[in-house]
């Protein structure tokens, strides 16, 4: 089966995003911040992460820069979750090394169709 782990401090859409992801069949983990991100993608190896950006201890672009500087991390996917109208969050998350982001609020139709791809690839 196919891990893949929410990273989002709000609590309401980590339960939403999780139980979209589920009904669509994945596996799916959380963490509640950057820091507990990293350290559940080291325990769990997720194919795919859902990265939001605007978090405490670990933000999202912090996380994902993390992840691409360590070779245990660095080939997971990666969503971000980016916060409408941060149009440089999409450029600046796609630079870091995102393999796609979601504009929020995004239909959960949209979100698990971009799991199901990089989970292809
Ligand atoms: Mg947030």
């Amino acid at each position: 089966m196919i891990k893949v782990l929410v990273v989002d401090d709000s609590d309401v859409l980590r339960k939403i995003t999780k139980f979209n992801l589920k009904r669509a069949g994945f596996e799916v983990y959380e963490a509640v911040d950057g820091l507990d991100g990293l350290k559940k993608m080291r325990e769990l190896k997720p194919q795919v992460v859902v990265l939001d950006v605007m978090m405490p201890n670990l933000d999202g672009f912090g996380c994902l820069a993390k992840m691409r500087a360590d070779v245990e991390l660095s080939g997971i996917k990666v969503i971000v979750l980016t916060a409408k109208g941060g149009d440089d969050d999409a450029e600046h998350a796609l630079k870091l090394g995102a393999d796609k982001f979601l504009t929020k609020p995004f239909s959960p139709k949209n979100l698990v169709e971009a799991v199901n791809e990089l989970a292809r690839e």
